[in-house]
Parts: structure tokens; C-alpha cells; sequence
């Protein structure tokens, strides 16, 4: 089984629907063995369909400093390319 943090890249992606079928599965079955990232991509698809209707919320701090890493390491690596 993977780490988290080996799935949060594709998290992000996971979300946007941009991931790979298999890659999707995998996440499926982390999600339904892993709280921690069951609770990341909850906060991660509420807080993408508050930047999309232009709300803000406090997030609490620890997800907060997750996301914003996962999200520079996606952006980093968009910007790489
Ligand atoms: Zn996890």
C-alpha cells in the first residue's frame, strides 16, 4: 500500500478528474482504507468549489499546510513542463 504522501499528488489530480483510470482505482482504494486522506480530498473538493464561487473559508491549519504544499508541488511541476 502506498504512503499518503506518495498520493497526494494524485489527489490533486484525482480531483480535477485529470488522473489516469488505474491510477484513479488506486486512489479509490487508499481513500476507502485511509481517514486522513478521506478527510484531505473532502477539504480539497470543498475548498475547489469555494475558490469557484469565489468564497473563502478557514481551514484548519494542518490541512491547510497540506494542501498548500500538494497544491505548490503541482503547480511546480505544471510549470516545469
Ligand atoms: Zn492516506
Amino acid at each position: 500500500m502506498k504512503k499518503c504522501n506518495q498520493n497526494i499528488q494524485n489527489i490533486c489530480d484525482y480531483i480535477d478528474g485529470e488522473l489516469d483510470g488505474s491510477l484513479c482505482e488506486e486512489i479509490d482504494k487508499h481513500l476507502k482504507e485511509c481517514r486522513n486522506c478521506r478527510i484531505m480530498v473532502d477539504t480539497l473538493r470543498q475548498t475547489v468549489v469555494l475558490c469557484r464561487e469565489g468564497r473563502q473559508e478557514h481551514l484548519p491549519a494542518e490541512i491547510e499546510n497540506k494542501l498548500n504544499d500538494a497544491l505548490r508541488r503541482k503547480w511546480e511541476k505544471k510549470f516545469k513542463k
